[in-house]
């Protein structure tokens, strides 16, 4: 165990991870294991090239779709478990692969049960963060479990209120790796909702493991594009995990030739576009992104994707003390977004170790959206629940999983 740690602290996020997680107030539960992999995952194969690899093993065509939904729809652990197969084939896959790219490294769950946080161990030794959020049945919305993930090991675009953006980058995350952390994830929900269902908490029919996913996670989701798009396509699979784009979410700290291009996809998953600040010289004091493309140029870039998609923006506003939290640039935010079919979400900042920023109070952050107000513009404020446990965390927070109510 004091290995483990020792290795991990030579690694910077980590080292921040483990000041923040280990300073958890009472977590309920704390899970660490080491599981090195070495054959590759065979989650990173799409559907075409599983359907040719599975030809290549002199198998036909349909059992490539029964490995398929083995693997995303009853989400095994082992080849072994799949009982539709052949023992031979099993042993031949077990042979060339291996199911998850990931390692638990370790698990935590919050007093309140609301929040687990995973930190995973991939192939060649990153580390990534993955948050699953329960939300229960609020009146109008049924229960769900969100699943938020990384795409990248780090990120390059160093936004100064960012615990990731303070570490810089890694890598990209392969496919498989953004994925995995979804299936890992819904295993866990999926078992939970079970468990719920014998005590009679929960009907049959509300056996539904992660329901909603966001990448909110470390890294920059559209600086790691086709992965990305990739992963969207098997969360999306009917076959599989079968999470409809209406119940994605995906965060950006404004990439505008990327955010065009996401335009043409016809997609219909939900785009958050980082903003945090109404005008150029602000936003380039927090988000160097700001200097390559401006507030301007980024807004424009929205408009044409509410015209293309019909599809309403989010917009995230991290409030930071005395930097972006005035009156003045509430209505300049107002007159930015006017006329532009979008919800603003208005979140306190979560203050990191390295960050200067502190969180804006509840009062002022009411007269900040009373501002929006003014110009017709709809937000919410999302105070953190259970800072208690995500205190620091500065990424794979509730509050940002909770923004879009997904
Ligand atoms: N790179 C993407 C997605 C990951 S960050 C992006 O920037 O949008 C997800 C969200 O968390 C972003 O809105 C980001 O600005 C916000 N965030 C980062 N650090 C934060 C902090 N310390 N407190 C509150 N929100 C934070
Ligand atoms: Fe990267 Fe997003 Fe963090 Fe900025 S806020 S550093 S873009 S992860």
């Amino acid at each position: 165990m004091y290995e483990w740690i020792a290795k991990l602290n030579a690694v910077p996020f980590i080292k921040f991870f483990l000041m923040t997680t280990f300073s958890y107030s009472d977590p309920k539960s704390t899970e660490v294991s080491e599981n090195p992999i070495l054959l590759p995952s065979i989650l990173e194969l799409s559907r075409e090239k599983l359907a040719l690899a599975v030809i290549d093993m002199g198998e036909k065509t349909f059992r490539s779709t029964q490995l398929w939904r083995s693997l995303y729809r009853e989400r095994v652990l082992s080849f072994d478990d799949i009982s539709t197969l052949s023992k031979s084939f099993r042993q031949r896959l077990n042979e060339t692969y291996s199911i998850s790219p990931l390692s638990k490294s370790m698990f935590l769950t919050s007093s309140d049960s609301s929040t687990s946080k995973a930190l995973y161990r991939l192939n060649d030794g990153e580390l990534i963060e993955s948050v699953l959020m329960r939300y229960e049945t609020d009146g109008h919305r049924r229960n769900r479990k969100t699943a938020c993930i990384s795409t990248q090991a780090g990120c390059a675009l160093g936004c100064t209120f960012c615990a990731t953006g303070q570490q810089g980058f890694r890598r990209n995350l392969t496919v498989g790796e953004i994925v995995a952390q979804v299936i890992e994830l819904d295993r866990i929900a999926y078992k939970e909702d079970q468990v719920q269902v014998v005590e009679g908490k929960r009907t049959k029919g509300e056996l539904q493991g992660v329901t909603n996913v966001v990448f909110m996670g470390m890294g920059e989701p559209l600086a790691n594009y086709d992965n990305v798009m990739a992963s969207i396509k098997v969360l999306n699979d009917a076959q599989g995990l079968n999470i409809g784009a209406r119940h994605i979410t995906l965060s950006t700290v404004g990439l505008v030739p990327q955010i065009l291009k996401l335009a043409e996809e016809a997609l219909q998953i939900n785009l958050a576009i980082s903003l945090h600040a109404p005008d150029n010289v602000t936003r380039s004091q927090t988000m160097p992104v700001n200097r390559r493309y401006p507030v301007e140029e980024l807004i424009r870039a929205c408009h044409k994707y509410a015209d293309l998609t019909n599809r309403r923006i989010f917009f995230e506003y991290v409030l930071l003390k005395e930097q972006n939290d005035s009156i003045d640039q509430a209505r300049k935010l107002g007159r930015l977004l006017n006329g532009l079919h979008c919800h603003v979400n208005l979140i306190p900042v979560n203050p990191t170790k390295q960050g200067p920023f502190e969180r804006t109070d509840l009062q002022s952050a009411k007269e900040f959206q009373g501002g929006l107000k003014q110009y017709g513009i709809p937000s919410t404020i999302r105070m953190e629940k259970g800072i208690d446990i995500n205190a620091g965390c500065g990424q794979l927070r509730e509050r940002a999983v909770d923004i879009l109510g997904t």
